[in-house]
């Protein structure tokens, strides 16, 4: 018989999770679903009608919208991962910007937003065999998953992974904003009233800022086999 697991995996900002998420899917051949794309995606959605900025969010203009809001992934053929449409559209590189990152925060901390996508995500796992990873999963989104990991690495280092990623995409950015913004977003992430971002009672802890990213797939991918056997 061929068991499927939950796979849960939480942590701070740009602690590879979604690399490592991403390459357990594959090895595995389950569904990978990245739960921040969607947080960025309903951020885009604010930024383009008005009802967010760096000063101010209009959090009941964006709800009375929210069933206006349609997100799936689809498959980039290219690339062969799943790319985050809104409203039909590839929104996958707009979400990924800067400017998206600074407002996310702001965006994710509100209720009624958050109770549409977890209702999303849980629909999209109810048949096992998924690696998911955000900031709730293993918390909120899947409290029964079979295996949670909780990442985290040194602001330093997530700081200077963001960079590298963000400037080699063709982004000018500084890295002291980048720090900022991993610090900044982290601590509105774990402060946040609902959902904040914790490790679960149960969920194996990996600080990987001295691990390669392949002792980081082996370290997680032998967990697994556990769970498995
Ligand atoms: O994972 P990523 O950095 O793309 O997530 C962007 C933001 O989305 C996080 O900083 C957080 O505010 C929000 N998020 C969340 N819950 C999740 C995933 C992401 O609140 N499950």
């Amino acid at each position: 018989m061929n068991k499927k697991i939950t796979i849960a995996i939480d942590g701070y900002s740009s602690t590879g999770k979604s690399t490592v998420a991403k390459e357990l899917a594959k090895a595995l051949e389950y569904i990978y679903v990245d739960s921040g794309a969607m947080y960025r995606a309903v951020t885009l959605y604010a930024m383009q009608n008005d009802f967010v900025g760096s000063s101010f969010f209009n959090d009941e203009s964006l709800i009375n919208k929210l069933n206006e809001i349609q997100l799936h992934f689809q498959l980039n053929a290219k690339t062969a991962n799943a790319d985050m449409y809104l409203n039909g559209e590839n929104v996958e590189k707009e979400i990924r910007t800067l400017e998206v990152s600074n407002l996310v925060s702001k965006v994710s901390a509100n209720s009624d937003v958050r109770k549409k996508l977890v209702a999303i995500q849980k629909e999209m796992g109810k048949n096992k065999g998924v690696v998911m990873d955000g900031r709730d999963i293993g918390t909120v989104v899947f409290k029964d998953a079979e295996l949670k990991i909780f990442m985290n690495a040194s602001a330093d280092t997530r700081a200077e992974r963001r960079y590298k990623e963000l400037t080699d995409k063709g982004e000018n950015v500084s890295y002291e904003e980048i720090l900022k913004n991993v610090v900044e977003r982290d601590q509105m992430d774990t402060s946040r009233k609902d959902s904040p971002l914790v490790k679960a009672s149960d969920a194996i802890e990996i600080d990987n800022s001295n691990l390669t990213r392949k002792e980081q797939f082996d370290k997680i991918l032998s967990l697994v086999k556990d769970k498995l056997n």
